[in-house]
């Protein structure tokens, strides 16, 4: 019988929980929710037995350190990722993980990625949305985060969070109440999440750090599907020169994450290559199954499967 390719999934969540403390609300998520958040070992083994899936590359879920201040999240971020460790290391071989940055302090968040990678092993970090005064990040003052990614030669994978309020209120509200996932994981999410990956390509980042490597989720957050149009609209009269598409085409890696759709893929394998695509599921938000069972119904022969299912990501994460 042919051998089972080895199944990675990487946009895994966890909370930390004092990280949490800081969230309250709608944003303290349902006791449900909460458990498999919470859960570091059996609960969430188990469900990734029962679906096949062999190694979690945890990361916390949103929203993330981007909402604490500098100076809290300093240190809290040295602690949840020791904490992150410790939890990978009851599992080795089933767990890995992103780190969580102090993204307000750029600089000490550098060196906690630096930290994360060499000390704890960990395999690159994960930022959530905007910060916590509304800048992007692709401002200048968080480039030293992409340098040191550059440096150390880890990704950087770009999770969306909640839209500015400016933007809820302004796109959004007069659907809200009926139907909140508007504002989130039904468009609002795709929305600021394809916007900071077109302002990070146009930024410059990738000139100054030619190594530098991001990850996006939910089959790259309708990149792949507008690419041929950005492109082409970016290169008409009044633009800066530019190269749209082969600075996303080289930088860039996409994940499954919530988006088990296959025209959707397709159509990005044809936009970026088979070796740019990652299985991921962006569990426990969505259940497990729903991802490996449309994986195994997917028209692609089985070198293209074991590539998605976790080639790749073994390749971009020295997994
Ligand atoms: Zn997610």
């Amino acid at each position: 019988m042919a051998k089972k390719p080895r199944v990675v999934a990487l946009e895994e969540h966890y909370w930390d929980a004092e990280v949490a403390t800081h969230f309250d609300g709608a944003e303290a998520r349902s006791p449900k929710l909460r458990a498999k958040l919470d859960d570091l070992g059996a609960l969430r083994i188990k469900e990734m037995d029962e679906a096949g899936i062999d190694i979690q590359v945890i990361s916390h879920g949103a929203p993330a350190m981007q909402r604490i201040d500098a100076v809290t999240s300093v240190p809290l971020a040295k602690r949840a990722n020791d904490r992150l460790a410790a939890g990978v290391a009851s599992h080795p071989d089933r767990f890995a993980a992103f780190a969580n940055l102090p993204i307000n302090d750029p600089k000490a968040a550098a060196d906690e990625l630096e930290r994360a990678v060499t000390k704890l092993g960990m395999k690159g970090a994960m930022v959530h949305g905007l910060n916590q005064e509304g800048l992007f990040i692709d401002d200048k003052r968080f480039w030293p985060i992409f340098e040191r990614a550059s440096k150390l030669d880890v990704p950087i994978y770009l999770h969306p969070a909640v839209p500015s309020p400016a933007v809820v209120n302004a796109y959004y509200k007069d659907y809200i109440k009926d139907y909140p996932n508007i504002a989130t994981s039904a468009w609002g999410y795709t929305v600021e999440t394809a916007t900071q990956t077109i302002r990070l390509v146009l930024s410059g980042v990738f000139d100054a750090y030619p190594g530098l490597k991001i990850i996006t989720g939910h089959m790259g957050e309708s990149i792949p599907f507008s690419l041929w149009r950005i492109n082409q609209s970016l290169s008409r009269g009044g633009n800066k020169p530019n190269n749209f598409r082969d600075v996303f085409c080289e930088h860039f890696w996409i994940t499954t994450s919530g988006n088990f759709s296959t025209p959707a893929l397709i159509c990005s394998m044809m936009e970026m290559g088979v070796d740019r695509i990652l299985f991921s599921v962006d569990w426990p938000f969505v259940d497990n199954p729903p991802g490996t069972d449309w994986m195994k119904q997917v028209p692609l022969g089985k070198e293209d499967m074991a590539k998605i299912y976790g080639e790749n990501a073994a390749r971009l994460l020295k997994l």
